[in-house]
């Protein structure tokens, strides 16, 4: 894959769904991994030859797991070589830790973790100013929760499967996806080219507390890649289809303050605090 080929396509995404904005405080997700250093780095790109008067952090939440001080490390080094400021935000700051979680809940690992990053990826850059947020998921990653949602008759879901999430709440950050229209190994060949250092796709952090959820990840990530192999462009024709078929489901829910922390929610209490009401007494907010 040609670089040129990558960033065209990425940068298309960008203006035609205008991710970025004059003004804007673009917070970019920072995992570790290969998907969000290349949405730092495409971002700021983007930003710099356009000249667009906007701002680009990093943000990083430390799970405080065993490995998840050398994942700072690697973090720390993508911000330094996009010579971008990089926020870090440690779990432990609101007295959680997931072990502990692990201990008082029957959920997976894996979907503890979902609402925790979610949580903490709107409240804390919210707080810091930030106008949008950046992830790293791409194309793979919206066609795995898409036949997933599909075969659970999980429709409603379909409506966030888009570039941008608009905000639903003025306390809701508006969400944006650059690598939408673009795969994992496209982001991988993007970072070798630049030599940006990441942490390995398949090392989630929490395998030594046996996250199974990212083993059944990992088989849809082989079924879409085999279809692909036997229908040439299939990934790409599907995101536009998928991008289209967003616009026949509406985001119906209204949004509220949660009862407990005034986070944005659905429900009477946040996702966050009917986890972690356990941890009540520790202040969340
Ligand atoms: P995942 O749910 O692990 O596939 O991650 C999806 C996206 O969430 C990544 O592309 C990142 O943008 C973001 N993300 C994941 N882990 C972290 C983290 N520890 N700190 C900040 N952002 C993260
Ligand atoms: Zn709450």
């Amino acid at each position: 894959m040609k670089i040129e080929a990558y960033l065209s396509k990425v940068f298309r995404t960008i203006r035609r769904f205008k991710l970025v904005e004059p003004n804007d405080r673009i917070f970019v997700a920072l995992s570790g991994g290969k998907d969000s250093a290349s949405a730092l780095f495409v971002l700021k790109k983007y930003i710099e030859e356009n000249s667009v008067d906007c701002e680009l952090k990093g943000f990083h939440i430390n799970f405080g797991s065993p490995i998840s001080n050398r994942v700072q490390e690697v973090v720390e080094k993508q911000a330094e070589m996009a010579e971008t400021k990089l926020i870090v935000f440690p779990l432990k700051n609101i007295g959680v830790s997931l072990a502990d979680v692990r201990k008082k809940t029957k959920r997976p690992l894996c979907s503890v973790c979902g609402v925790l990053k979610r949580y903490l990826m709107n409240k804390v850059p919210r707080e810091m100013g930030a106008t949008k947020v950046a992830t790293g998921h791409h194309m793979d990653d919206f066609l795995v929760f898409f036949f997933k949602n599909v075969l659970g008759q999980n429709f409603f879901w379909i409506s966030k499967f888009k570039p941008k999430l608009e905000s639903q709440h003025p306390k809701m950050l508006c969400k944006i996806r650059p690598l939408f229209m673009v795969g994992g190994e496209e982001n991988r060949l993007f970072c070798e080219s630049l030599n940006v250092p990441f942490i390995e796709e398949d090392v989630c952090p929490y395998t030594y507390l046996n996250c199974r959820i990212d083993l059944k990840r990992e088989k849809w990530y082989r079924i879409i890649r085999r279809i692909e192999e036997e229908h040439k462009n299939f990934r790409h024709q599907m995101m536009t289809s998928i991008i289209k078929m967003s616009e026949f489901f509406t985001t119906k829910n209204s949004l509220k303050e949660c009862s407990i922390c005034g986070e944005p929610t659905s429900q009477e209490i946040c996702g966050f605090c009917k986890l972690f009401k356990l941890n009540k007494d520790k202040n969340v907010k």
